[in-house]
């Protein structure tokens, strides 16, 4: 799935207090999307959630709200690695 326009919303602060920007829709006034997505990045900011669940690193400002992973080397990485503790898991039940 491709990432949003990473030209649209970047932070500004990546320390409390904690600044989102989004760029705006002038043109048609339909800002909501953008204006969630800046609220979700927020908040995961202030939880200290906006990091890779692999490396650790703090997420890119162009990914997705939902995102997980810094990069898509990392998400396969951990997938990789998931995949080998639940055969592991399953080992153990045999
Ligand atoms: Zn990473």
């Amino acid at each position: 799935m491709p990432g949003p326009d990473p030209h649209e919303l970047w932070i500004e602060n990546h320390e409390p207090p904690y600044r989102v920007c989004h760029q705006a829709y002038f043109w048609t006034g339909n800002n909501g999307n953008r204006q969630a997505r800046a609220v979700t990045i927020l908040r995961r900011l202030a939880r200290h959630d906006w990091y890779c669940r692999w490396c650790g690193d703090p997420l890119p400002d162009w990914r997705r709200a939902d995102a997980r992973y810094c990069c898509e080397g990392c998400r396969k990485r951990a997938a990789r690695n998931r995949r080998v503790e639940r055969e592991v898991w399953a080992n153990d039940w045999r």
